[in-house]
């Protein structure tokens, strides 16, 4: 059982996120367990405040380093002290200046028993958080969201699906985009003849390696279309 902890300051952005699909399949079957904390249970002043003004000037206020950690500190049962999580325990910083977030990635995270997820709001989070709480910051891409919120969701859903038993066939994630290093091949189902645009030939054909090898020649031609950093990727490890 995995479980996801989600530190912000909207929990209930996260109210009925969760009850879809594939994720809520893999928590009613109890492969995975995912709670929205607010932030704010973690202040002690009367205004709950979680913000302050930056050190040094500049715009916006930023989200305050010790509700944080005393938030995590909780969630993982770790003391302030300790340097070290246990293992497999994975405490997340939500932000466009980490690591980008991968299949590989996500990986990884569906290998853990706990990770954490902060949210970032405003002009982003005290330094102190990325320095000595996180064991990662993951980006989920090169653009700048308004909150770590949607980026949550991503890593959550991304995660969840590799969970053993969660597609219900061990084998669904396999074959998909990023998992072998390519592009998914086309996908069609009927009509067989959509508004003159027909459906390959050789899907009819009942021939299982034929079908195989064309549809490793579709995904290798989409991957050099699309994301032909993908390919050089694959190639310089060969190399390696
Ligand atoms: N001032 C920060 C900067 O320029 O790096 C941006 C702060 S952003 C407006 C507020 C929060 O949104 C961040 O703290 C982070 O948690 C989240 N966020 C924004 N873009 C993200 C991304 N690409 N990936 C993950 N989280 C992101």
């Amino acid at each position: 059982m995995l479980r996801f902890d989600i530190i912000t300051i909207f929990p209930e952005f996260f109210r009925e996120t969760f009850d879809y699909g594939i994720i809520r399949r893999a928590r009613a079957a109890g492969l995975v367990e995912i709670s929205a904390h607010d932030l704010r249970r973690w202040t002690r002043d009367k205004h709950r405040q979680v913000d302050d003004r930056p050190f040094g000037g500049g715009d916006g206020m930023i989200l305050k380093p010790e509700p944080i950690f005393e938030a995590v500190e909780e969630l993982t049962k770790r003391e302030p002290s300790d340097t070290n999580y246990t293992q497999g325990v994975r405490v997340v910083l939500l932000s466009p200046q980490g690591r980008q977030f991968t299949q590989a990635l996500a990986e990884e995270l569906a290998a853990c028993r706990q990770v954490v997820l902060i949210c970032g709001r405003y002009e982003g989070v005290d330094e102190r958080v990325s320095e000595a709480l996180v064991t990662d910051e993951i980006s989920i891409g090169d653009y700048v969201l308004s909150g770590g919120e949607p980026a949550a969701l991503v890593v959550v859903d991304a995660v969840t699906r590799l969970l053993p038993g969660a597609l219900g066939s061990e084998t669904s994630a396999v074959h998909e985009s990023f998992s072998e290093g390519l592009l998914d091949y086309p996908h069609y189902t009927r009509p067989p003849d959509f508004r003159g645009m027909k459906v390959p030939e050789i899907l009819f054909s009942g021939h299982h390696a034929e079908i195989a090898r064309w549809r490793a020649e579709r995904a290798l031609e989409k991957t050099k279309r699309n994301r032909p950093d993908l390919l050089e990727r694959a190639q310089r490890e060969d190399k390696d």
